[in-house]
């Protein structure tokens, strides 16, 4: 049987088979196999000529036990119901993973935000609020930026619901700019939060991390993040870089001032100077100490795990590895941190914005570094000692904290 690459199956399987090491009963595996609502919108978006075209939206309130649902919005071409549920599964098993008090969520628009101008960006971000204002707020259902959305669209959306409510409300909405409430450290977030894992797994498996080579597998915000941050914080040495439209290799190493100088200059790392063009493909199997999926779902498969050379797979995106993919890894020593733990410094940094926001008082950035580094490292050690100590694979260890914390929730709530 070929392999799926549904999301909504895949994270329904990874569930299946923590529920089955955990001994969980039948309700309550079912329960956790399904969101608790989902909601599909159709927004009518006025073009700037006048057209008027329309687009469908989603938004996946997947378990709110543990507290609020909370999760990004991703505008993409690919975007369906069962990426946005897959994705708010995963968004409640990472909140779990990172024992905070919050539920799990996800949105979506089935859009290509590319073709989209400032304007258009603007009234569709405002569209999408409107059609949601009855099922959020800030104890209900948090939103925060994901794929191809970004503080300006969190600005935004949170001025949309503050205009319905008739005051400020900075708390439905995290990621913003620091200017409305946003927090310090909220931008490099789950780069940084992904830093210190890598860190942690490099002591884990006492290896050397100065100096070592590692490959970015998607170049947008986080990906320019990590590149900074392994530089500056590990002393990484970048090797390769990719975006939609290719990749870009350098055996001596491609600076963060350059790789990003280049981006932002012409809109892609492809055709840097002094690199060797290479494809997506071929960067996930480069001779590297650490690969770092920064992108989208599924990019490493069956098909492609046994070729896979790196020490560490750094997951900051959601969903890269597939199922049977984690198995040959694992098999073949490969040591992967799965993006519920990897990424999960974006939804750390959107709690303290929360706690920020209800307090009203804001905090320094070295502040938001010591809590995050914090929280990253307790997480990590739970997820490894589990690991360890039932020789499974870091996912599965992940999954097995992750979905017993949601399942006492739960219970104790008697909903099952
Ligand atoms: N979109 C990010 C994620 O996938 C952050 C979510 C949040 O901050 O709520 O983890």
């Amino acid at each position: 049987m070929p392999e799926t690459l549904n999301p909504f199956e895949i994270a329904q399987r990874q569930l299946d088979e923590a529920a089955e090491l955990l001994g969980l009963d039948e309700a309550t595996h079912q329960l956790l196999r399904w969101p608790r609502r989902e909601v599909t919108i159709t927004i009518p978006v006025r073009m700037d000529d006048g057209d008027v075209r329309i687009l469908r939206g989603y938004r996946v309130q997947y378990n709110d036990a543990r507290g609020p649902t909370k999760g990004g919005l991703r505008w993409h071409p690919d975007e369906t119901l069962d990426t946005v549920r897959a994705l708010a599964a995963w968004m409640t098993w990472k909140t779990a993973v990172m024992d905070l008090p919050l539920g799990g969520g996800k949105g979506g628009v089935t859009c290509n935000p590319k073709e989209l101008s400032t304007a258009e960006r603007e009234r569709l971000a405002r569209g999408y609020v409107r059609a949601l204002s009855r099922l959020i707020d800030e104890d209900t259902d948090v939103m925060a930026p994901d794929v191809y959305t970004d503080a300006q669209v969190m600005a935004w959306m949170m001025d949309e619901y503050s205009i319905l409510r008739g005051h400020n409300t900075p708390g439905i909405i995290t990621g913003k700019p620091t200017a409305l409430g946003g927090s310090a450290g909220r931008a490099d977030a789950a780069a940084r939060g992904g830093i210190y894992v890598v860190r942690e797994a490099g002591r884990a498996l006492e290896m050397d991390l100065k100096g070592a080579t590692a490959a970015i597998q998607g170049y947008g915000h986080v990906g320019r993040s990590l590149h900074q941050l392994a530089e500056e914080l590990l002393g990484l040495k970048v090797v390769a870089l990719s975006d939609s439209k290719g990749g870009v290799y350098r055996a001596e190493g491609i600076p963060y001032s350059e790789g990003s100088a280049w981006k932002r200059k012409t809109g892609s790392v492809v055709e840097m100077p002094f690199t060797q063009p290479i494809s997506n493909a071929q960067l996930l199997e480069l001779d590297v100490t650490v690969l770092f999926p920064a992108a989208l779902e599924n990019v490493i498969t069956g098909s492609n795990a046994g070729n896979v050379r790196a020490r560490i797979v750094a997951e900051l995106a959601n969903g890269p590895t597939t199922p049977e993919a984690d198995i040959i890894l694992h098999q073949n020593g490969v040591y992967v941190i799965p993006d519920i733990l990897c990424n999960a410094g974006g939804v750390t940094v959107s709690y303290f914005e929360q706690v920020q926001n209800a307090y009203n008082f804001y905090w320094e950035p070295e502040e938001v570094y010591q809590r995050l580094d914090t929280r990253m490292s307790v997480a990590f050690q739970m997820v490894h000692q589990v690991a360890r100590k039932r020789n499974l694979h870091n996912r599965l260890a992940a999954y097995l904290v992750a979905v017993q914390r949601v399942a006492e929730a739960c219970k104790l709530r008697g909903w099952v």
